[in-house]
């Protein structure tokens, strides 16, 4: 296994679910980005679009090195994530259908066909948490008392409102369900992703719809959140994907 989280540069436009990380062909050298969990590929960092996307175009891979990646020009598009934290795999389920999250997009109308998937119970800064594990393929039994790099996030399912709560925190309902309190640190352009500080966990969280009147340095509290993680670890050479 290998870390290839220093090589993501984009979040994949087109299924939503994970990121677009710089990969080189073993047979040809030559380098290009693909999505960790739909695997679709692109030529160039400066167009990823849903439009210009190839599937099974390049064969087995390998990781590239930063040499190789500066010397291509790819360097400043890298994304270096500063929420990324240590985390201890303590229990990780059966496949199981996510029933919350298809309540939900079911309610909204909004798409993302739901797959099984696992929950991962893990440990991160002396705190118990249970989260559903994205990129589903790569969580295997095998990994439970390994520790990992993790990035995590919440898709709020509930309301997000402004609260005079004094108390910042996480506090689980059921599974990967947790209701929020905690302050806004970023907000993205469109309003529907913000940094939220929980107190002892800062996490990217998700919306499918703007946040009214809130801003930066709002605390607020989000009525139910879906909790997920994901890795950056990756099989140094994969299996041969275009036969
Ligand atoms: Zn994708």
């Amino acid at each position: 296994m290998i870390d290839l989280y220093q090589y993501k540069v984009a979040w994949c436009p087109f299924c939503d679910q994970g990121w677009v990380v710089i990969a080189k062909e073993l047979n040809t050298g030559e380098l290009y980005l693909f999505c960790e969990e739909c695997e679709l590929e692109w030529d160039d960092p400066k167009n990823i679009t849903k439009n210009n996307s190839t599937r099974d175009k390049y064969g087995r891979i390998t990781v590239p090195s930063i040499e190789e990646i500066r010397e291509k020009g790819w360097e400043d598009y890298i994304i270096k994530d500063p929420y990324m934290c240590d985390a201890k795999i303590l229990e990780i389920s059966d496949f199981s259908e996510d029933k919350l999250w298809n309540e939900y997009a079911e309610k909204m109308k909004i798409g993302n066909y739901p797959v099984d998937s696992r929950l991962i119970t893990f440990e991160v800064d002396d705190t118990l948490l249970t989260a559903r594990g994205v990129a589903y393929k790569k969580w295997m039994p095998s990994m439970i008392g390994k520790s990992i790099k993790i990035n995590n996030y919440f898709v709020s399912l509930g309301d997000i409102e402004k609260t005079e709560l004094s108390e910042k925190g996480i506090f689980q309902i059921r599974d990967n369900a947790y209701s929020i309190t905690g302050d806004i640190l970023e907000i993205n352009e469109n309003g529907m992703t913000f940094i939220i500080d929980c107190g002892n966990i800062i996490t990217l969280a998700k919306r499918y719809s703007g946040l009214n009147d809130i801003k930066v340095g709002d605390r607020v509290h989000v009525d139910i959140g879906e909790y997920y993680i994901y890795n950056m670890e990756f099989e140094y050479e994969r299996e041969d994907r275009s036969s």
